[in-house]
């Protein structure tokens, strides 16, 4: 399968170049060339297939020949080595839980398949990558745990200071070996543009050969889809319409939930719920995309003013914003509201949702007022105890700290403090 760059001054290339290089060198993100829907019998007899047999038959045909089968049944296999329960909160109401993977969030998927692919295209080379990665909060704990250890791989992550929960933080600055924590100075905003410009600076490109592991990264991304195939295998036996309601923050994961519709998935809508940071139901009211600098919220992960992935949604609706809207909605939550959410769903059903599962949730409810015929899921991206003090907050309980959070907890934070893209330059080059 070959990609081209969304920005179209780039020359197309391979899977294998897309996930080495993350990005075009146009700035573009790599998109694949085409999209082939599976067919219908896979859908009819989903539920007889195991979660590794669904998944290979859905990433196969975007990964082509740049991994021969048996190596990429093996990297499904080691990268899917966790559940990913359905449990229903109300009638027609379920949490898709994607937070059982080692760093607890869902971002654990696409950075093990990611990490995988890297230390199968580099197995023959001595040549050292440099992942280089800005996270909001979950993004590098995931990659931090999916790469670590990986061999000729060095992970550096970028993180706003002080916006990233203590646990977050724990987990992508205590691990060493291969893995370095970078502070910034700034909000999540301010890392990815970093991020990006490292990317083309040949000063650094020339000493280092750098990749990203945001889901601009299309073997990062792409993953992603699994989830809405391992929850339309549990769904389907209602014989209901079928929503999903994703907490989204870049817009990856729910771009991923549409790429499984387009392989031809049967669902009727797909809900992008949001914390304050508007910019996509703002564009889907106004028709105007307005990108902004993020505003700080409790659902931390999702306080992004530009998210990178639209750019691939409206490319599946070949930038059609009527088609787009057909299966595609967009709605904003405040943080008051998603506290109210959590005490609501937890009083009513004994579920303790974090901060952006219950923006799912709302997203979820809001969507089935006028559509009662419908069953629908909203992804829970991460365990509430990411969360911890918000969550204790709000509910008024205690959560048993799990033991993959556990580990981190007594470990000492190393980290090096940037300001600006010179402190980052200057870190690559030395
Ligand atoms: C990253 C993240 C999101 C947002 O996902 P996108 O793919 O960036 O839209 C939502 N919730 C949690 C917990 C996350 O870590």
């Amino acid at each position: 399968m070959n990609y081209y760059s969304l920005n179209k001054k780039a020359p197309n290339t391979t899977f294998r170049h897309a996930v080495i290089n993350g990005i075009a060198p146009d700035r573009g993100l790599y998109f694949p060339e085409s999209i082939t829907p599976l067919p219908a019998y896979f859908f009819e007899h989903i539920d007889q297939l195991s979660n590794t047999e669904i998944a290979f038959t859905a990433i196969k045909q975007f990964v082509g020949d740049d991994i021969p089968e048996k190596d990429l049944k093996a990297i499904i296999e080691d990268t899917l080595q966790f559940d990913f329960p359905l449990v229903e909160v109300e009638d027609n109401v379920y949490s898709l839980e994607l937070f059982h993977g080692p760093t607890m969030a869902f971002k654990d998927v696409g950075a093990r398949f990611m990490a995988r692919c890297l230390q199968y295209f580099n197995k023959n080379n001595d040549e050292k990558v440099t992942v280089l990665v800005a996270t909001s909060g979950d993004t590098g704990g995931a990659v931090a745990s999916g790469f670590l250890g990986v061999k000729g791989v060095d992970v550096v992550i970028l993180y706003p200071k002080g916006k990233v929960s203590d646990i977050q933080e724990r987990q992508l600055t205590t691990l060493g070996q291969n893995i370095t924590a970078l502070e910034v100075d700034g909000v999540f905003d301010d890392c990815q543009d970093m991020v990006k410009s490292a990317f083309l600076d040949t000063d650094i490109t020339n000493s280092r050969k750098l990749t990203s592991a945001n889901s601009i990264n299309v073997a990062r991304w792409m993953p992603q889809l699994f989830y809405f195939l391992f929850a339309y295998k549990r769904l389907k036996k209602h014989g209901q319409k079928i929503a999903f309601s994703v907490p989204s923050g870049n817009f990856g994961n729910i771009c991923a939930g549409i790429l499984a519709h387009k392989l031809g998935m049967p669902a009727d809508q797909f809900i992008a719920s949001t914390n304050v940071n508007d910019v996509v139901p703002k564009f889907l009211e106004t028709g105007n995309y307005e990108p902004v600098a993020s505003k700080q919220t409790i659902s931390n992960a999702m306080d992004v003013g530009n998210p990178s992935n639209f750019i691939r949604i409206q490319e599946l609706y070949g930038n059609d914003t009527n088609a787009l809207k057909e299966v595609f909605s967009s709605s904003s939550y405040t943080d008051d509201t998603t506290k109210d959410a959590m005490k609501s769903i937890y009083n009513k059903s004994g579920y303790t949702a974090d901060p952006h599962g219950a923006v799912g949730y709302l997203g979820l409810k809001n969507y089935l007022k006028d559509h009662p015929e419908t069953v629908g899921a909203f992804l829970e991206t991460a365990h509430p105890v990411k969360f911890l003090d918000v969550v204790k907050e709000t509910l008024d309980i205690d959560i048993a700290i799990p033991e993959q959070i556990q580990s981190v907890l007594n470990k000492k934070k190393e980290k090096i403090s940037i300001s600006d893209y010179s402190g980052l330059k200057r870190f690559l080059l030395s």
